[in-house]
C-alpha cells in the first residue's frame, strides 16, 4: 500500500499515546485511543478523535488484550496500529495477527521483532550483520563443566544472563571459578522462575561501561540510516533515568563508524521503521547487547539534534511511502537531554499515585514538555510510574543543562511526589556537568546519599 492511512488506533495510553495523536494531526490522519475503565478519563482518550474501552484496570485485560485491539480497529474502521513503547510493541504474535486481519502494524516485521526479542538469536543475527557483540559463549551454556571451560576462555569476571531475560532480571556475576558455580546455579533457577525457560548464556563482564545506544531507521526496501547514539548510562536498577544526545564522550568519527554499521546491519535485513541498537562502552569500543524493535521511550533526544520526527517517519514507512531523509540530510544539530518523570517518593522510588491538584508544564525556548498530566487528573496506581518527559535542547551540553535546571524549576505537580527533586540534585554533580558517568554511576550515587 503507497496510500497513506486515513485512520490509526493507538494501542497505548500515556504521553506516548499522545505523542502519536500529535504525530496523527499534523498529517492529516483521524486517531483511535484505546482505554482501560481506569483510564476514561485520561488525555490519550480526550485527546484523541475517537476512543473504545477495551476491558478492565489490569494490563492484561485491556492494553494486552489483543483481541480486544483487533476488534476496537473493525469497529472504527482503523487501517493500522500504532503500540507505542511497552505493552504489545514487541509481541511478534500481535504483529502477526494485525496482518492476517489485514491490518498494519506500524512497526517492524514479526519475524524480525521475534529474532530480536531472544537474546542468543539477537546476538547471533548481530554478529552475523558485523556487529560488535560481547566476547562470551557460543549460545547457550547447557552445564557448569561448559560454564567453567568459557568463563576460563574469556577471563573472569564473567555474567550469567537468561536467554528469555529481559528487564534486567535473571542476570548473575562471577568472579571466580567458584563463584561461578554458585551463580550458574542460582541464575538457571531464577530463568527457569521468572521466564519459564532455564537456558542462559555466559559474556564478560565489564567493569565500568557506558550504555550507548544508536538509532536506526529503515525503509523496509534495504534503504537505512543511523541518527546517532543516545547515551542512557544514568541508571536505576538498569532502569534509565537521564538520556542525551550526543553522547559525550563519542567523537564524530566513532559516531560515523559504528553508526555505518548498524545502518548497514539494518539495511541488509531489510528492516523497516525505528529501531535501537543498544551498545555497551568501554575503552573505546562497542559491545551488543540488545536490539530494540520499536519507538524508544527516549526517542527526542533523537529528534531534538535532528530536527525529524521519528514518529511521522515510521508511520510514512508502515505505509509504503519513502523515508523524508536520507543519510546526508542528516546532520547533528546542538545538544539534547531528557529526564523520566515519575510519579515516586524518594529515596526509594516507591510509587506514587494519586490526584494531580496543580499540573504546570515549563516552556519557553528548546523546552518540550510530553506528559498525559493535568490538573485534575487521578494518576492510577495500575500502570508504570512515568508521568512526563521533560526534554530540552540547546546549542551545546551547558546551555542544556542550564535549561533543563531551569524547565525543573517550573514545573509544577501538587499531589503526588515526583523525581523531580533527584534531577536537582543530579544537576550539582560535577561528574553529571562533566558527563563523566557510567552505568553504575547513579546506583553508587543513591548508596552514599541514602544508603541501601
Ligand atoms: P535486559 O534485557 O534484562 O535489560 P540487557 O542485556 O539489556 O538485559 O542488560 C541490561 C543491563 O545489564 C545493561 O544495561 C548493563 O547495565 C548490564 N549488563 C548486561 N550485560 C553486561 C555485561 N556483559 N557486562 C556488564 N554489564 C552488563
Amino acid at each position: 500500500m503507497t496510500q497513506m492511512f486515513e485512520k490509526i488506533l493507538i494501542a497505548n495510553r500515556g504521553e506516548i499515546a499522545l505523542r502519536v495523536i500529535r504525530a496523527c494531526r499534523e498529517m492529516g490522519i483521524k486517531s483511535v485511543a484505546v482505554h482501560s475503565t481506569a483510564d476514561a478519563d485520561a488525555m490519550h482518550v480526550r485527546m484523541a478523535d475517537e476512543s473504545v474501552c477495551i476491558g478492565p484496570a489490569p494490563s492484561g485485560q485491556s492494553y494486552l488484550n489483543k483481541a480486544a485491539i483487533i476488534s476496537a480497529c473493525e469497529i472504527t474502521g482503523a487501517q493500522a496500529v500504532h503500540p507505542g513503547y511497552g505493552f504489545l510493541s514487541e509481541n511478534a504474535s500481535f504483529a502477526q495477527a494485525l496482518e492476517d486481519h489485514g491490518l498494519t502494524f506500524i512497526g517492524p516485521s514479526a519475524e524480525h521483532i521475534r529474532v530480536m526479542g531472544d537474546k542468543i538469536t539477537a546476538k547471533d543475527t548481530a554478529k552475523a550483520l558485523g556487529i560488535p557483540v560481547v566476547p562470551g559463549s557460543e549460545g547457550g551454556v547447557p552445564d557448569f563443566e561448559t560454564a567453567l571451560k568459557v568463563a576460563a576462555e574469556i577471563e573472569y569476571p564473567v555474567i550469567i544472563k537468561a536467554t528469555a531475560g529481559g528487564g534486567g532480571r535473571g542476570m548473575k556475576v562471577a568472579r571466580s571459578p567458584e563463584e561461578l558455580e554458585v551463580a550458574f546455579r542460582t541464575a538457571r533457577s531464577e530463568a527457569k522462575a521468572a521466564f519459564g525457560n532455564d537456558e542462559v548464556y555466559i559474556e564478560k563482564y565489564l567493569q565500568k561501561p557506558r550504555h550507548i545506544e544508536i538509532q536506526v531507521f529503515g525503509d523496509g526496501k534495504g534503504k537505512a540510516v543511523h541518527l546517532g547514539e543516545r547515551d542512557c548510562s544514568l541508571q536505576r536498577r538498569h532502569q534509565k533515568v537521564f538520556e542525551e544526545a550526543p553522547g559525550p564522550c563519542i567523537t564524530p568519527a566513532m559516531r560515523a563508524e559504528i553508526g555505518k554499521i548498524c545502518a548497514d546491519a539494518v539495511a541488509k535485513i531489510n528492516y523497516i521503521g525505528a529501531g535501537t541498537i543498544e551498545f555497551l562502552y568501554e575503552d573505546g569500543k562497542f559491545y551488543f547487547i540488545e536490539m530494540n524493535t520499536r519507538l524508544q521511550v527516549e526517542h527526542p533526544v533523537t529528534e531534538g539534534i535532528f530536527g525529524v520526527d521519528l514518529v511521522r517517519e515510521q508511520i510514512r514507512v508502515a505505509a509504503g511511502l519513502p523515508m523524508s531523509f536520507g543519510q546526508d540530510d542528516l546532520e547533528i544539530n546542538g545538544h539534547a537531554i531528557e529526564v523520566r518523570i515519575n510519579a515516586e517518593r524518594l529515596p526509594n522510588f516507591a510509587p506514587c499515585p494519586g490526584k494531580v491538584k496543580v499540573f504546570h508544564a515549563p516552556g519557553g525556548l528548546g523546552v518540550r514538555m510530553d506528559s498525559a498530566l493535568y490538573g485534575g487528573y487521578s494518576i492510577p496506581p495500575y500502570y508504570d510510574s512515568l508521568i512526563g518527559k521533560l526534554i530540552v535542547h540547546g546549542r551545546d551540553r551547558p546551555e542544556a543543562l542550564a535549561r533543563l535546571k531551569r524547565a525543573l524549576g517550573e514545573l509544577i505537580v501538587d499531589g503526588v511526589e515526583t523525581t523531580v527533586p533527584l534531577f536537582h540534585a543530579l544537576l550539582a554533580e560535577p561528574d553529571v556537568q562533566t558527563g563523566e558517568y557510567n552505568i553504575h554511576w547513579l546506583e553508587k550515587w543513591l548508596e552514599a546519599q541514602f544508603g541501601k
